[in-house]
């Protein structure tokens, strides 16, 4: 499934092929609550970085977020490159040099219909604000921490990959 997307201000439009396109894995993670989740989570979906086409490249900036180890106070910088608009503020995508393959945009950039999923993943809920109430489905999936199964094998398991 082609998918396109676009920040607010209009600065920044890309494209993307995505075969895992169901906007189902819901990160309540501080990062995403902070960068990209009024609402106290992001959901992020996968595609294929060789196919990433982006007009307005030089309006898009990239933040690395810094962490604090709880137990240790050893800080460090997340691999992970969440890129948006340096002029909106825009959350556009995640790219990770660890799995340079994939890019996961976020659902909320783009602009195509997505299709509804049948259920959710709710991740990192040992990092949930106290006061987001999940929203879980009879369905839903639940985690702490990061999940096992990836966007690719939900979508493998529940038959909806667009291949
Ligand atoms: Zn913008
Ligand atoms: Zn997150």
């Amino acid at each position: 499934m082609k998918l396109e997307g676009s920040c607010h201000c209009g600065a920044v439009h890309f494209s993307l092929e995505s075969a895992h396109p169901y906007p189902f894995n819901l990160c309540y993670c501080s990062i995403c609550r902070k960068t990209a989740g009024g609402g106290g989570f992001a959901i992020n979906l996968g595609g294929e970085h060789d196919t990433l086409a982006v007009e307005g490249r030089e309006h898009v900036a990239i933040y690395q977020a810094r962490m604090v180890d709880e137990a240790s106070g050893e800080r460090s910088t997340s691999p992970a490159q969440r890129h948006f608009c340096r002029i909106c503020g825009s959350a556009l995508w995640v790219w990770d040099p660890r799995w340079p393959e994939l890019v996961h945009p976020f659902a909320s950039a783009i602009d195509t219909d997505l299709p509804v999923p049948p259920e959710r993943t709710h991740l990192m809920l040992g990092s949930k604000a106290s006061w987001v109430e999940l929203q879980a489905g009879t369905d839903d999936k639940r985690f702490d921490a990061y999940p096992d199964e990836s966007i690719a094998a939900w979508h493998r398991r529940l038959g909806l990959e667009d291949a």
